[in-house]
């Protein structure tokens, strides 16, 4: 039977991937998916280190607004690994200051008061003249953000002219969670669309964390059920050239020299392996191809540490504009399954994981340097609470090019999923998809490729 189905080659693993495997196979296709790395899962993989404890490309946060990850996870029957929190976002400081952004159980724009009147920390007037400064969103909704993408957040601020206390302490921290760029660096388009999004639906802010590993509960289920429907999934199977003939692809060479074809073709890579499979002729096709020259990736640190105390407990994500952990977690509180040292049960202490961001001039520190610098802002963040706590254990991950960087005027450059290339599709978070580069928008984007295809077989007569 299967020689009637036609073939799709997925080329790479991570979230985006392993979703279209499973879309495709649901639809009729033959799929074979191809991933670089000896695990699946790209920026959003786990896996467990010598000593049994697991660790992670970065700590995953699961906003409320994903309503395509639910969707999936339900059909693969993991929705309830998702744990949500208390919906409420707390801020912590130097010298051990705090405020905490809550929200009510109230219609949009109502649920925001609290935030507005009782943080804990910024004055009413701040308050006021911050809210002044979004009354053009609040009118104009999802279509005054992409009128915002020549600017930097920061220079958006500076026209708006909204405290700079409010800018350095709440959305710094956020820009840097988000896309691990700071203010200065990162679109206007992209905080004022999340911005946007909060303020419309109440339940878009609340955050989730997965009950365990991205690897047991997001991975291993969605390859199991396209398995037993027949898709095929290789690990250390690197892609090296998409081969074009002018018109179509032909074929996608490997890294071993093998040539392997099929009906269609979809990367899920992200930008920057991408543009190193796109040969010169598919670049010089269409500028559909060679704007993607304009796109890269960021580098972030991803640090996790085992203290011998509980410094926090906060079952929650926690923000710092201070120091170099804008986000991060109590995964001894957050994580059911991660409350383990070295395989033992580890209760009551703190099991740290931080994202370290902007980690440019970071990467070239040793992990020592880079543990101590984290292990300074937790003791800045936390005097009273880290007093005598001592370090049990830590990893660190580096990673070069994580989520595209969304600068000014970038917008204009990221791909739709289906190509001017009749049998080439692309998905990942760097495509045209709401969510920009995130576990939403893998997802998102794999669902427009997949339709993409779909389309296209039907046009093709499959
Ligand atoms: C530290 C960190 C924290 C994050 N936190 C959050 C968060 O809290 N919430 C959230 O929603 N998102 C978060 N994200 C973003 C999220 O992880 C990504 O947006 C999402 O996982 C992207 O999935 P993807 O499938 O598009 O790409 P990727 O995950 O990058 O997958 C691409 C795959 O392609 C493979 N590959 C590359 N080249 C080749 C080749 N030549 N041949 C074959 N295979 C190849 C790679 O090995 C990889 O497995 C975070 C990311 C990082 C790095």
């Amino acid at each position: 039977m299967n020689g009637d189905k036609k073939k799709v080659l997925i080329i790479g693993g991570g979230l985006a991937g392993l979703t279209a495997a499973k879309r495709l196979v649901d639809r009729g296709f033959q799929v074979r998916l191809l991933e670089k790395r000896p695990i699946y899962g790209g920026k959003v993989s786990a896996w467990k280190d010598q000593e049994g404890d697991w660790v992670e490309s970065g700590t995953h946060c699961f906003f409320g607004a994903y309503d395509v990850l639910y969707d999936l996870m339900k059909e693969i029957g993991t929705y309830d690994a998702v744990l949500w929190k208390e919906h409420r976002l707390t801020y912590t400081l130097d010298g051990g200051h705090r405020f905490t952004f809550d929200t009510w159980d109230l219609p949009s724009p109502l649920h925001l008061l609290p935030a507005i009147v009782k943080n804990g920390y910024f004055t009413f007037g701040e308050m006021a003249s911050f809210s002044k400064s979004l009354i053009p969103l609040a009118l104009r909704k999802d279509k005054y953000p992409p009128t915002q993408d020549h600017l930097t957040f920061a220079q958006w601020a500076e026209q708006r002219k909204f405290g700079k206390r409010l800018m350095d302490k709440m959305f710094r921290p956020m820009a840097l969670a988000l896309k691990f760029i700071p203010p200065e660096v990162i679109s206007a388009k992209i905080i004022l669309d999340v911005t946007e999004t909060f303020y419309r639906i109440p339940e878009s802010s609340c955050m989730g964390f997965l009950k365990g590993s991205p690897q047991e509960y997001l991975h291993q289920p969605l390859i199991d059920y396209s398995t037993k429907r027949g898709a095929q999934f290789q690990t250390e199977s690197t892609v090296d050239e998409l081969l074009f003939d002018g018109r179509k692809i032909q074929g996608v060479q490997l890294r071993t020299g093998e040539i392997l074809d099929a009906d269609y073709y979809l990367s899920a890579l992200p930008i920057h392996n991408l543009r190193k499979i796109m040969p010169a002729s598919l670049k010089r096709h269409d500028s559909f191809f060679s704007n993607l020259e304009h796109l890269e990736g960021v580098p972030v640190i991803s640090v996790q540490i085992w203290y011998d105390q509980e410094i926090s407990s906060t079952d929650n994500v926690l923000f710092s504009p201070d120091g170099v952990i804008p986000v991060y977690a109590n995964l001894a509180r957050t994580t059911p399954d991660y409350r383990t040292l070295r395989g033992e049960a580890f209760e009551g202490r703190t099991r740290f994981e931080f994202c370290v961001a902007p980690a440019r001039d970071l990467m070239g520190l040793t992990n020592d340097e880079i543990v101590q610098r984290v292990d300074r802002s937790v003791r800045a963040n936390f005097p009273k609470e880290s007093q005598g706590a001592k370090i049990l254990k830590s990893t660190v991950v580096r990673i070069p090019q994580s989520v595209y960087a969304p600068l000014p005027g970038m917008e204009q450059y990221r791909p739709t999923q289906v190509t001017p290339v009749p049998n080439l599709f692309l998905a990942g978070g760097f495509s045209q998809q709401l969510f920009y580069d995130s576990m939403g928008g893998a997802v998102m984007s794999a669902n427009l490729a997949v339709d993409g295809i779909v389309r296209q077989a039907g046009r093709n007569g499959a």
